[in-house]
This record gives C-alpha cells, structure tokens and sequence, in this order.
C-alpha cells in the first residue's frame, strides 16, 4: 500500500501538519515514538516531554508575531474540536533588566501592527505593583502581554491536533523511522524494527532529531543545544497563592544564566505542583550525534545546574515555599536564520523542523504552512518561501 502523504514526527510541528493535510487528502498516515516511560528504551527524544508552554503573540518580528497570532487563534476551535484542553490565556509578562536592548520601542511597533494589547513597566516599582510576587532589579522594564497570551500544555496539544487528525481518517504509527529512500515511484520509509512504509510524499517533521539516522542525505544546518529546567515541587496552598503570575520570560543576560522562563506552579500528571524554570546555562551541550543525545538525556550534565537556576529562581520569587527541586532535561534546535526551515528537500520530500526555542505557540500556523506546501506546492499568501527556506550545512559558511 502506497500512502499519499506520510508525516514523521508526532511533535507539535508534525501534529498539526497531520491535522491539516489530513483536512484535504484520504489515506494520511502519522508516525513517531510513544514518549517512553523508561529512558533507557528510547531512540530519539523530543521537546514536547512536558506539562506547560508559554504562549505569546508578539515576537521579534513580523513573521513571527503573525505565526504565533495564528497559532493562538485556533486554540479555542482546536479544543471544542477535539474536547481537549490545552490552553489557559493567562497572560505574559515579558522583562528586560534594562532598555539596554531597546526592546520596548520595536515591541510597540509590531503591537501596533496586530492590535495587540499590553501595558508597560517603567521600573521595578511599577512591576512589582503589577504583581506583588516577583521581584526584580530596580532598572528592570516589563512588558505584559494578557490574553491571548498565555500557556499551553504542550502534550495535551498534540494530542488535540491528533484527534482531530483520526477523526479525519489519518492513521498513527508508534515507531522511529531509521531511513528514507526511494523505490519506484513512490518514497520508502524504514523503521528501527524493520516496518517500512510507502508514500507519495513525505514531510519531515522531527524536531531536533532531523539530520540523525538516515533521514536526509544532506544535513542541515541545525545547532542542537541540551536544555536544563528546573522543576520546584510546591504545595496545593502554594500553588494557589501563586495562581495570579503569568508566564515570565526574563531576558537577564550575566555569565553564569541568560533567558529565564518560568511558568507558575500547575498541577502535573502525578498530582503534584510544579513550578517550571529554564534558562540558558554557559554549560549547554552543543550536540553533534544521536549518541551523545541520548548520554545527555539518560545521564544528564557533570555538573549540577541547580543551584545556578535556583539562586536565580529565589532572587525572582524570594518567598517561594519550595518542597523538592530536581532537574528536568530537554532539547531544542537552532536553524540559521531564526526561522524554522519549511521547504521542499527532493521530490516528494519536504521539512518542517527548526523551533528556535519558540516553536510550541507557533506551531499550528507553522503545520498549516507545511501542510499547504505539501498539497499545493505554495506557501499560504500571507507568508514567503524565503524567510523559512532550509539552510544545508554545506551552503552556511
Ligand atoms: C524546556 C523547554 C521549554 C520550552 N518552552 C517553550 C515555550 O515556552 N514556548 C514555545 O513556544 N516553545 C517552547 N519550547 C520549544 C518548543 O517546545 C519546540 O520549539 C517545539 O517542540 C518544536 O516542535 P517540533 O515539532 O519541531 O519538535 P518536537 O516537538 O520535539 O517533535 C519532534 C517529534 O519527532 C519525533 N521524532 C524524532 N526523530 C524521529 C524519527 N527518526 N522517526 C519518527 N519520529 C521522530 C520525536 O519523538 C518528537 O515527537 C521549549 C522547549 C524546551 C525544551
């Protein structure tokens, strides 16, 4: 049997593709792992293994304002869709420790342009009246978006977009492909335990994991960074008291943490309240194989990171009452130009991967573009081939 279309990756890019390829074309099929309940089982991993994704509208520029402006008004329709929920509009707050980088002015502009609300914080004083809880230095600016800014759950998220993708008839298949090549007229899908499947197009959409295995013969430029969160167990009347703080993405810039984000305490799948922290770390793994991926997320950093990510956690929330702290790991991916890479690879083949760190709120404009490359060999009016055109390690000198 020869599919129509196949999409690998069961990630929040490869979701929502699935959903809206499987809107116009019978015999669709889905495939990529189960998240393993045991480590050492796994081949691949992802950047969906979690409860909470900030949701934000604008970006750095236009293109990305417009993907997560998209993003977020599907929500509401995604969930009556699929009788999930994932989405809680809960606000945004964005903070710089200065105006060093300008931020606010150019922030202003690109609001303007999708008449997005927000209001702004000249120093910490005017934050902390916003909300009591955080605290900053006294040169911080802020800056919050509310809603439809707010946070996801990216696993429950997916698994909205593949409701919907059954429902339209599209078929999922647990397994991790291990090559792909061509036979006939039709392109040949190899899996680890040998499954091999046969469709007329491909999209792939494996996240950090796209140039391992024998995916593409060309790799592309994509930087593989290990991510380090923290996970701060807290109780239910914590919980609660914290329950007015939205998202935070704090741009604090020293040498030993840089890009905090931090998502209030929300109740996770083993009933327990956690609040969730990440930042960019000085000792971030830059990866260069599957091998030492899967070192990185069974046996983690030499070096613990908490107590850097805790020391700044308690210099934004001095007050937290904290039960447990321990270490959570991730990946993400960087592509050249800051956009993920969309675009055709050989005939049949096309990519959709590259979240930049950002690429949960994004998502589902980001799927419907490869969906929309994919059955019609265009790319939606509103956006071009060229801001995500796929960057190959042999061309980014
Ligand atoms: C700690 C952390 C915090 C983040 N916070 C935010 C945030 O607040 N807001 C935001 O917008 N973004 C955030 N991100 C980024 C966001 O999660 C990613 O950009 C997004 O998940 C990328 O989507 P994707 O579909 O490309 O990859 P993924 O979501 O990682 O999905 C890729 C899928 O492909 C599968 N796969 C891999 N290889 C194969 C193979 N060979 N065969 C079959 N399947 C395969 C994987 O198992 C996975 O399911 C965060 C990321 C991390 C790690």
């Amino acid at each position: 049997m020869i599919y129509e279309s196949i999409i690998i990756g069961r990630g929040l890019i490869g979701s929502a593709a699935a959903k809206y390829i499987s809107q116009s074309q019978k015999n669709v099929a889905l495939i990529g792992p189960d998240e393993a309940t045991a480590l050492e089982q796994q081949i691949v991993f992802a950047s969906h293994y979690d409860r909470a994704r900030i949701q934000r509208i604008v970006g750095k520029d236009s293109v990305e304002t417009l993907l997560n402006f998209l993003s977020a008004r599907q929500h509401t329709e995604l969930e009556k869709e699929s009788n999930i929920n994932y989405y809680v509009a809960d606000g945004c707050l964005l903070v710089t420790p200065d105006d060093s980088d300008n931020y606010s002015s150019q922030y202003k502009e690109e609001a303007k342009k999708f008449d997005v609300d927000y209001q702004i914080f000249n120093d910490a004083s005017q934050l902390k009246s916003f909300n009591a809880h955080f605290h900053f230095p006294d040169s911080a600016k802020g800056i919050y978006e509310p809603a439809p800014s707010g946070h996801i759950n990216p696993r429950l998220l997916i698994k909205a977009q593949s409701e919907v993708f059954k429902k339209n008839g599209g078929e999922i298949f647990n397994n991790t492909v291990k090559e792909i090549t061509y036979q006939n007229d039709a392109i040949k899908i190899n899996c680890v335990d040998d499954e091999t499947f046969y469709a007329k197009k491909v999209l792939l959409a494996p996240g950090s994991f796209v140039n391992f295995l024998n995916l593409l013969k060309n790799k592309l430029f994509l930087k593989v960074k290990s991510e380090t969160t923290i996970w701060v167990k807290v109780n239910e009347q914590e919980a609660q008291r914290l329950s007015s703080l939205p998202g935070l993405l704090y741009k604090i810039n020293e040498p030993e943490i840089q890009d905090i984000y931090l998502i209030r305490p929300l109740r996770y799948p083993d009933g327990n309240f956690y609040l969730k922290m990440g930042a960019n770390l000085p000792n971030d793994i830059y990866f260069t194989s599957l091998q030492e991926i899967q070192e990185w997320f069974k046996n983690g950093h030499k070096k613990d990171n908490r107590p850097v990510l805790e020391k700044a956690l308690k210099s934004i929330l001095p007050y937290l009452l904290i039960e447990e702290i321990h270490e959570k790991r991730c990946i993400v991916c960087y592509t050249k130009h800051g956009k993920p890479y969309i675009g055709p690879i050989e005939k049949g083949l096309y990519v959709a991967a590259g979240g930049n760190g950002y690429a949960a709120m994004s998502s589902d404009a980001l799927g419907k573009i490869a969906a929309t490359l994919l059955l019609e060999n265009r790319f939606p009016a509103e956006f071009s081939a060229k801001d995500f055109e796929p960057v190959f390690e042999t061309e980014a000198v």
